[in-house]
This record gives C-alpha cells, sequence and structure tokens, in this order.
C-alpha cells in the first residue's frame, strides 16, 4: 500500500496537467494566466493536504482512494480556472423578502434608470457642460430644478450618499462650533455611521439635549449661545421607541431655529417623495413635508425608499447649498455620470406618481398585496415540487421587512415557500450550496425550512430561481 510521502512525488507537474482535455480546452477561451493558476492552486492543494496527512496517525482518508490522475486533477482545475474567470460581483436572486437590503447592494433599479446608465457609459455627456452657453456646467444642474420641484425646496446638490451629505453639511457650517442635537437622536446605523462620530469627523462640536426618551423644545433653547451653528434633527431609520416619549415636531425646531438665526438640518434618512399610509404602511415623514415645516437643509439616501442608485441628497436654502457647493471636500464626495444618470431618470418618475409607483421595483416590492403574494407562491411552490424529489413544500404565512434601516416597525405580510428538505440533506448545505450557485439565490432558513419570499422575487427570476433549487439538491 502506498503510503502519503510517495503519493507526493507522483503528483503530475502543471504541464502535464495543460495537455489534458479538460483543460486545454480552457486555454482556448479562458485569460492563460488564470487557467495556469488554476493548475498550480489544484496540485498545491493536493499536496498540501497529502504532507498533511502523512503527519497524522489516523489521516481520514486512505492513500489509496485519492485519485492523483492529471485527468481528475484537470477536471478540478478546470471548474477553479471557469471560477476565476467569472465576475466577483454577481446578479443574485434576493429571496429573503428584505426590499432594501443593504448588503445584496440595497435595490435594483427602475429599466429607464438602467438604460440611462448604459447611454451615459457608452457616450459623452454634456455632464459639466451647458450646451446653451457652450461654458462649463456643473453636474448637480441636471437634478436641481426636479429634486426642487418634486421636494419644495429652492436649491439641491448631490454627492456620494447619505452619509456624505450629513458630513458635508455639518464640515460646512458648522466647523469648529456647536451642533445641537437631541439625546434620543444619536443613531448608529449599519455600524459605520453614527451621529457623534460623523460630528466629531466633520469638525462640529456636538451638544447634546433632552434625554433619552424625552426632549423639548426648551432644551435646545436652554443650550444656545454665540458658537451654536446649528440643530440637527436626526431620523431615528432604525429603531422605535415606545412609551413615554417625546420629540419637537420639525415645524417647532424650525421656528425656534429661525428665531436664534440659526440653520435647521433634518436627516431623514431613507427619504421619502410618496405618502406610506395610502399602501397600508406606517407613516414617515415625507421630504417635502420637512421642507414645508421650515427645515434650511433636509439630507436623505438616494437607494432607500427612493428606489435611485447609492448618493446622498442634499435639498434646502440657496444660499446654504451654494456654500455647501463651494467645500473644497465636494469634489471628493462627488457623484459620477452614472449616478446622475440614474437619479435623474428616477426622479423623473415621480413626476408622476402613478408611474412611480409602478415602475421603481422598491414600490412595487412593498405594494405587492397578499393576493398576489399568495398567487406567486403557490404558483412557485408547484414548479418547486415538480423539480425536487424528497422532502416537502408548502405556502406559509410570514413577514416581509422593508430593510436598509428604514421602517423598523412596518410588518409586512406576504406568504412564503417553505422548502423541508429530505432527511438525507442538511438544510444548512443546501443553503451554503444555494448561496454558490448559478445563479446565487439568498434566502432564510428558519427551524430547518429554507423560506423563499415572493416579494422580493421578481417573476423573470422564478425560471433560473427553480434551476438553482434543482441543481442544489442533485449536487
Ligand atoms: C441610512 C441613513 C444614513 C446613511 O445613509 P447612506 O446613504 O447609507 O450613506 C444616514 N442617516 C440616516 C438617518 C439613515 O437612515
Amino acid at each position: 500500500m502506498p503510503d502519503y510521502k510517495s503519493l507526493l512525488r507522483e503528483l503530475p507537474a502543471v504541464d502535464r496537467l495543460l495537455r489534458e482535455a479538460a483543460l486545454e480546452e480552457k486555454l482556448h477561451h479562458l485569460p492563460r494566466r488564470l487557467v495556469l493558476q488554476a493548475a498550480q492552486e489544484t496540485i498545491a492543494s493536493y499536496r498540501r493536504r497529502l504532507s498533511d496527512y502523512s503527519s497524522l496517525d489516523h489521516p481520514p482518508e486512505s492513500p489509496v482512494r485519492i485519485d492523483l490522475s492529471p485527468s481528475a486533477l484537470a477536471e478540478e482545475a478546470a471548474l477553479l480556472a471557469e471560477q476565476k474567470a467569472g465576475s466577483n460581483l454577481k446578479s443574485l436572486v434576493n429571496a429573503t423578502g428584505i426590499v432594501i437590503h443593504t448588503n445584496l447592494g440595497r435595490v435594483p433599479l427602475a429599466e429607464s434608470a438602467v438604460e440611462a446608465i448604459t447611454a451615459a457609459a457608452k457616450n459623452y455627456t454634456n455632464l459639466e457642460f451647458s450646451l446653451d452657453t457652450g461654458e462649463r456646467g456643473s453636474r448637480h444642474d441636471h437634478l436641481e430644478e426636479l429634486l426642487c420641484e418634486l421636494s419644495g425646496a429652492e436649491a439641491a446638490a448631490v454627492v456620494n450618499n447619505n452619509a456624505a451629505a450629513v458630513f458635508l453639511v455639518l464640515n460646512t457650517l458648522a466647523g469648529g462650533r456647536e451642533v445641537v442635537v437631541s439625546r434620543g437622536q444619536l443613531v448608529e446605523i449599519g455600524g459605520s455611521f453614527r451621529i457623534p462620530e460623523i460630528m466629531a469627523a466633520s469638525g462640529a462640536h456636538l451638544v447634546e439635549v433632552g434625554t433619552t426618551n424625552k426632549t423639548y423644545l426648551r432644551d435646545y433653547e436652554a443650550v444656545v449661545n454665540d458658537n451654536t451653528a446649528a440643530f440637527l434633527k436626526v431620523h431615528t431609520s432604525n429603531y422605535n421607541m415606545v412609551g413615554f416619549t417625546a420629540e419637537v415636531e420639525t415645524g417647532a425646531l424650525a421656528a425656534l431655529a429661525a428665531r436664534c438665526r440659526l440653520p435647521l438640518i433634518e436627516d431623514l434618512g431613507s427619504g421619502l417623495l410618496l405618502d406610506l399610509t395610502a399602501h397600508g404602511l406606517p407613516f414617515e415623514p415625507l421630504i417635502q413635508d420637512s421642507i414645508d415645516a421650515g427645515a434650511d437643509l433636509v439630507t436623505f439616501s438616494g437607494d432607500k425608499m427612493l428606489g435611485g442608485p447609492q448618493a446622498g441628497v442634499i435639498v434646502g436654502r440657496r444660499d446654504l447649498v451654494s456654500l455647501i457647493r463651494k467645500n473644497q471636500l465636494a469634489r471628493a464626495l462627488r457623484i459620477d455620470k452614472f449616478t446622475v444618470a440614474a437619479l435623474e431618470a428616477t426622479l423623473r418618475l415621480y413626476l408622476d406618481s402613478e408611474i412611480a409607483l409602478e415602475q421603481i421595483p422598491v414600490w412595487r416590492m412593498l405594494r405587492a398585496s397578499p393576493h398576489e403574494l399568495h398567487r406567486r407562491a403557490e404558483n412557485l411552490a408547484e414548479r418547486l415540487s415538480k423539480r425536487v424529489e424528497g422532502g416537502s413544500i408548502e405556502v406559509v404565512e410570514g413577514m416581509s421587512r422593508v430593510g436598509g434601516g428604514a421602517l423598523p416597525a412596518a410588518e409586512l405580510p406576504t406568504f412564503l415557500v417553505a422548502f423541508s428538505p429530505p432527511e438525507t440533506k442538511s438544510p444548512d448545505g443546501l443553503v451554503s450550496k444555494l448561496r454558490r450557485g448559478h445563479p446565487p439565490v439568498i434566502l432564510r432558513l428558519q427551524q430547518d425550512r429554507l423560506l423563499f419570499d415572493p416579494r422580493t422575487i421578481r417573476e423573470a427570476e422564478e425560471d433560473s430561481l427553480i434551476n438553482a433549487v434543482a441543481a442544489a439538491c442533485q449536487l
């Protein structure tokens, strides 16, 4: 019987593997360096395995069972080469039911926004060029009029994301001076965005007022001094306070700010142009309401409830916006032409709210009726049952989530396809196979059942989802 040490000497060389049909074929259509790397790494991994085993008293595999033939290693290397040549950033199926999923790129864009990005990518554009005068223009100009029309604000600027918007506003208006914030609004969003930290980084000094659960107008009033630069109101996007609570309304705070000749900045987080209550969802303040109530500057994300590309929008008073645009850091935080294109196209849809509701994926998903979700879940369950053997598939009631640190308490009743795999398959193993499948499918696992929420699965994705599940079950 051979030992592991002698097997080490039998490992084929890279050249030998490359002559095998499986790898030679890859050389025709994949970059040579990737095929070479795949061959080297495959051999190296066998070498490691054999040397590890040779030092163990009870190795997990017998040496006779390890196939070191060039053809077997070449097959493995060919798969690895394909993997290396594929994109790292993959389109995937979000079956989690979390509509705004930050780790999965937040939200898919409306078709017109996708087309706008493609056109901007293929062609030269008037990104910073005025077609009227032939002179240099501003990239903000493509968005400002639309943003003002939709929000009722005087002026607008757009930066890389809402964290950048808050940072730039504070840095411009309050560097070295004090900004007053309620203790109930010192939130952390998504791990790295924390109000005290962003404030410190911007050079503004945080002045906390009130208590965790209650803050009154008089608390703000009491701390105003010559060094106060602004009031900041922050939307507590990702947590809800219940019980005895009090925060000051935007209108009342804006009136106090005006009396003190200070700007009121409001970070709305998600940013919403359409009334959610009309669709059975909890109330959330609208951007235009904050402007209407007298906020001097309002900031919000482009890719949360707005349903557009990653961006941070600043709307409000013209004099303040123009200071912000002139800040040297604005250049470092500026958006590229793809964002301009996609945001403009998305905003245009909001000019007619019916069209926005129909064409922006985030709205379509949020508004999907229980009736429609039930129909789709039943259909998906039936189609899946025909393709997977063993286990059981049923439709159950469940909840989807808005996600993205928006509407933490919103309940979105849905119907889920629940798949209990056969005894021979581990549910965890299936989840991981689906995650690495083509396309990858991301889902929830609950009490050993794989849950698919049709709310975030587009109909056009259903065929590939079913194929991916069938493939994962066969492996
Ligand atoms: C999400 C959020 C942010 C950060 O926005 P990004 O666009 O992710 O940078 C800031 N403030 C609030 C209140 C938020 O909800």
